[in-house]
């Protein structure tokens, strides 16, 4: 028997209407009534809020991710991280269920930090929650301290935890807010009056490219700055395979995030996911505090490199001064392949405006630009990267929407390709253009993560990606009499 035989169709759908509704989908009436939805999101660019919780927790030392909530979404959260980075996202839950979602979760919470503290020894818990918990009011204050007075973690324990609502913003709140908690707990009581450790303390925001960890590493070593990253996940989600397991690869060490309070300046990258973070530094850590754009593009990464030169009195090193001039060039060599090619773009809003600042270098259109949690501060950011360009004249922001209505725009107002992550491909496939997976996160292609996107390295990095791919397009779709040599 066929495996069609098999198939026992409820209700049969007319070949005809099958065509009908495939064709309909695809026109502008269908595109209206689909910006006209309200109370459904269909595949949105983003995840929830304790995802970036737990990427925040991977960031630093001996840092076990607990997430106070169900099983399930512990398991979301550790497979999207798994997938994407190909290593182990080792985290616990205490697996609320029915009798938790009644009577509230604190003996669950008890019994797993006795448990995890017991069994996988690590040096500090960062705890975080996933929707049960936060529909029911779970107090994770007094749940925490109730914890020290029973007995169930030594008082002097970090444990920092997070409220990461997921019916509220994405996972880069998750990631702002547990941070945060992080930094609060580590820090508290260290601020040593005159004390300067003379180092910067680098935050990368919430970014899953360990390559652009890896990046950042190699521009302060070019200028000779110490500094600190917080929080670095480059060894806990890209640890070498030497034969043997590593329960906490990498990460920050806690004694340098605890004295990062006494630092000479403080960056802040990707300031759309470290808000919260930012503000409370302002207020509490010594030195400069300076909130900038990740450093995607010729112009952001001008800009950090001069930020970094003011900061600690140090000109700019030859070597970074040559690698700019070398991407320049890379981007001059390639331009003729990108300019006027039109890009629909989605993702972080840190990310966009790193992406939309870049196509406009390169003379190409962001065309449609789509996020699915924006704000008013974003749109206005971008449209200004927009209007100061030539190229940003007919481009088109649309914020707070999915990629379902990516699919309409794609559809109705045809563009050459898109730049975001995997949810994407669907869309792209239906519109017959290539993806690029500069996102999070990517499922469906290897080692992506590992290639930086920010510095003059990303852009030469995005650069080739990009145009190679438009001009393998151009050799496998062209007449026989235009497949040349040279392209
Ligand atoms: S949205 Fe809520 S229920 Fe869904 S995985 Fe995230 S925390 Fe769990």
């Amino acid at each position: 028997m066929s495996a069609d035989a098999a198939v026992k169709y409820v209700t049969e759908t007319p070949v005809e209407e099958i065509e009908r509704v495939k064709n309909w989908i695809n026109t502008e009436e269908y595109k209206e009534k689909n910006f006209a939805r309200q109370a459904l999101v269909i595949n949105p660019p983003h995840a929830c809020q304790p995802l970036g919780a737990q990427l925040a927790a991977h960031g630093f030392e001996g840092t076990l991710p607990f997430v106070h909530g169900s099983q399930g979404c512990a398991s979301y959260y550790r497979s999207t991280l798994n997938r994407h980075f190909r290593e182990p996202a080792p985290a616990v839950s205490d697996s609320m269920s029915e009798d938790s979602a009644v009577f509230g979760g604190q003996n669950n919470l008890h019994e797993g930090l006795e448990n995890a503290l017991a069994l996988y020894k690590p040096k500090m818990v960062a705890i975080f929650t996933s929707c049960m918990p936060e529909i029911i009011g779970d107090d994770l204050n007094a749940f925490v301290k109730n914890a020290r007075l029973k007995g169930f973690i030594p008082n002097d324990f970090p444990t920092p935890y997070a409220n990461t609502p997921s019916f509220n913003g994405s996972h880069i709140h998750g990631y702002d807010a547990m941070l945060l908690s992080i930094l609060q707990t580590l820090t508290e009581g260290k601020a040593v009056e005159g004390r300067c450790t003379g180092k910067l303390n680098l935050i990368p925001g919430c970014d899953f490219n360990t390559g652009n960890y890896r990046e950042y590493k190699r521009i302060l070593k070019e200028f000779g700055i110490p500094y600190t990253m917080l929080a670095d996940i480059s060894e806990s989600f890209d640890s070498p395979c030497d034969g043997s397991y590593h329960v906490y690869p990498g990460g920050t060490r806690l004694d340098d995030a605890a004295d990062s309070i006494n630092g000479k300046a403080t960056i802040s990258l990707g300031p759309y996911a470290t808000g919260k973070t930012f503000t409370w530094i302002k207020d509490n850590y010594a030195g400069k505090h300076v909130a900038m754009s990740l450093p995607i593009g010729i112009e952001k990464t001008d800009a950090f490199l001069m930020k970094l030169a003011e900061l600690f009195g140090k000109p700019v090193p030859a070597s970074l001064k040559a690698e700019r001039g070398r991407a320049v060039d890379a981007l001059t060599d390639a331009h003729q392949y990108m300019h006027g090619k039109k890009f629909a773009l989605y993702g972080d809003p840190d990310y966009l405006l790193g992406y939309v600042s870049f196509l406009l270098e390169m003379g190409a259109i962001p065309y449609h630009i789509l996020c699915s949690k924006g704000s008013k501060k974003i749109e206005k950011e971008i449209q200004a990267l927009l209007d100061g360009s030539l190229y940003g004249k007919e481009c088109k922001i649309y914020m707070n929407k999915d990629l379902w209505h990516m699919r309409s725009l794609l559809m109705t107002d045809p563009v050459d390709a898109m730049i975001g992550d995997t949810h994407g491909k669907f869309a792209a496939r239906d519109a017959g253009i290539p993806l690029f997976r500069f996102g999070f996160p990517v499922f469906d292609r290897v080692n992506l993560h590992r290639y930086p996107l920010i510095g003059y390295q990303g852009v030469v990095n995005m650069v080739t990606a990009i145009c190679n791919k438009f001009i393998d397009i151009r050799d496998d779709t062209c007449e026989d009499r235009f497949f040349e040599m040279m392209r």
